[in-house]
């Protein structure tokens, strides 16, 4: 068995969504003056790989602490989809599993540190696709699902139908294939977003 991290670090100064509070962490209590080591962390609720449940785009939606725990583990494909800029309907033919996460060329824009507008993106006819067959999780490996602007409706058809979001992924080290995913966000109460740990077990 291995098992692949595939989760991003949390450290001030990391990638953020343009307009979202970004993360900061301090330490407040230290040793040697303290005898113990605790930090202060602040941070918006979308930072680094974070899942979306429906409130986050849908008024009356459930809340992060509400989504099904199976829409969180199991039986899960990574689709390979190196050369687009958007995913459209019909590079998801296929993708036959409960839990779909996307690799794109957008994980290797974690390697500068930096935010980057021009990442791939799902399109309408995608988010139509995902409801349709009645996918219970997509997964992107960048901070948003949707169009860097625009990327609202497709935000509004995923999380209206219930389909779990986890976005900022990191997919470097690992290859397209059938694995099974565990991804726990933290359990904010009548949180809007929260962000997660997310690894992917091969037997
Ligand atoms: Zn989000």
């Amino acid at each position: 068995m291995k098992i692949f991290d595939v989760s991003v670090d949390l450290y001030n100064g990391m990638p953020a969504f343009p307009g979202d509070p970004p993360i900061d962490i301090k330490r407040v209590l230290s040793m040697p003056q303290d005898s113990f080591n605790v930090s202060l962390m602040c941070t918006g609720t979308h930072i680094g790989t974070h899942v979306d449940p429906p409130i986050h785009f849908v008024a009356g939606g459930y809340t992060v602490d509400k989504i099904p725990l199976d829409h969180l583990y199991g039986p899960a494909v990574v689709v390979g989809l190196p050369g687009i800029d958007a995913v459209s309907a019909r590079d998801l033919q296929g993708a036959d599993s409960d839990i779909i996460l996307l690799k794109t060329k957008n994980s290797a824009l974690w390697d500068s540190g930096k935010f980057h507008e021009d990442y791939v993106y799902l399109d309408e006819s995608a988010a139509r696709w995902l409801v349709d067959h009645k996918v219970k999780t997509i997964g992107i490996d960048y901070l948003s699902i949707g169009k860097f602007e625009g990327g609202e409706a497709v935000h509004k058809i995923l999380l209206g139908a219930g389909v779990t979001v986890i976005e900022g992924l990191d997919l470097r080290k690992v290859e397209p294939g059938k694995y099974t995913l565990a991804c726990l966000p933290l359990k904010i109460k009548d949180g809007d977003g929260a962000p997660a740990r997310a690894f992917l077990i091969k037997d």
